[in-house]
């Protein structure tokens, strides 16, 4: 478990003090973990925007651990060459085993003891050959307390890490980069945005592509004609009903193009499947056309 917020060390050394005055104390501070051997990758993409104010409102607390502290050797060593020969290096298993039980002896107090992690911790191998990363893996991640975000480097990680350490193994796509760190800032950007609170404007999470199992709608802004380029009439109609209905269809319409492989596994309700049916008659009519 680990501890409420209140019970959680407020300092952060590269964030200074996030527990500010006047800032509310959340129920439960998330807390993610990023393994590297690169910290210093970090330092930017985690201080804009949503990522941000969700650290400094106190809903999340992100920290990142240098690989290297883990080695016992005079030059940090973290990897070694393939047993069976082939190319490039992989990351060596002590380290990693020796990092994440660091990690979780001192959430609980308790430094140095090997433990199953509980449920509500989720201990992640960035990896090539993971399972996909989806929204749905966001939002069940969303409601975990604790994340710890291992990233591979050279030709990848001792198995070891995959079977007896990690809890998943989880890839952001069908290409190979050349470290972890991205794939990492992937998932915990795409999860913290569903923390609840996170969001300026609750409502945008669950309009989201993906969040209703289609494409999101286009979105259109000031000035209504730009360049002879001209938003939607519909949009600018102040009819609520109407709009509701274009979005729908709009949405519709993007998938069908686009994702049919989304709009296979879609639950349609009698108003899509309507939405739907002119979709495809008017897909068919710029056929002929
Ligand atoms: N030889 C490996 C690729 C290693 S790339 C293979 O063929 O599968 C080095 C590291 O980058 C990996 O250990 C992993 O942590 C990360 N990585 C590369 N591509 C990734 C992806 N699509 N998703 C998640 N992590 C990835």
């Amino acid at each position: 478990m680990v501890p409420a917020a209140a019970e959680l060390p407020l300092i952060d050394p590269r964030e200074g003090n996030i527990a500010k005055s006047g800032s509310r104390a959340p129920a439960l501070q998330m807390r993610f973990d990023l393994i590297t051997i690169f910290p210093e990758f970090f330092a930017g993409p985690l201080d804009h925007g949503i990522v941000r104010r969700a650290k400094e409102a106190g809903l999340v607390q992100i920290r990142v651990q240098d690989l290297r502290e883990f080695t016992k050797d005079r030059h940090r060593t973290v990897d070694d060459r393939p047993f069976g020969g082939g190319e490039g290096m992989v990351l060596k298993p002590e380290p990693l085993f020796e990092a994440v039980e660091k990690l979780q002896g001192r959430s609980v107090g308790d430094a140095a003891e090997l433990r199953k992690p509980d449920s509500n911790t989720a201990i992640l191998l960035m990896s090539a050959a993971g399972k996909l990363f989806t929204q749905e893996t966001a939002r069940r991640y969303a409601r975990l307390e604790r994340v710890i975000l291992i990233c591979g480097r050279y030709e990848g990680v001792d198995e070891r890490v995959a079977e007896h350490l990690a809890t998943d193994e989880i890839s952001i796509g069908d290409y190979v980069l050349t470290g972890g760190e991205l794939p990492a800032l992937v998932v915990l950007d795409a999860v913290i945005r569903l923390i609840p609170g996170a969001l300026g404007d609750a409502a945008s999470a669950q309009t989201d592509s993906f969040a209703t199992g289609f494409l999101e709608y286009p979105q259109f802004t000031r000035p209504p004609i730009y360049r002879g380029m001209s938003v939607p009439a519909i949009l600018l109609s102040g009819d609520h009903k109407a709009i509701a209905r274009w979005r729908r269809k709009e949405s519709i319409r993007r998938t069908l193009q686009r994702r049919p492989d989304l709009m296979t596994r879609a639950v349609l309700s009698e108003f899509d499947r309507e939405l739907l049916a002119e979709v495809e008659e008017e897909a068919a009519q710029t056929m002929q056309d």
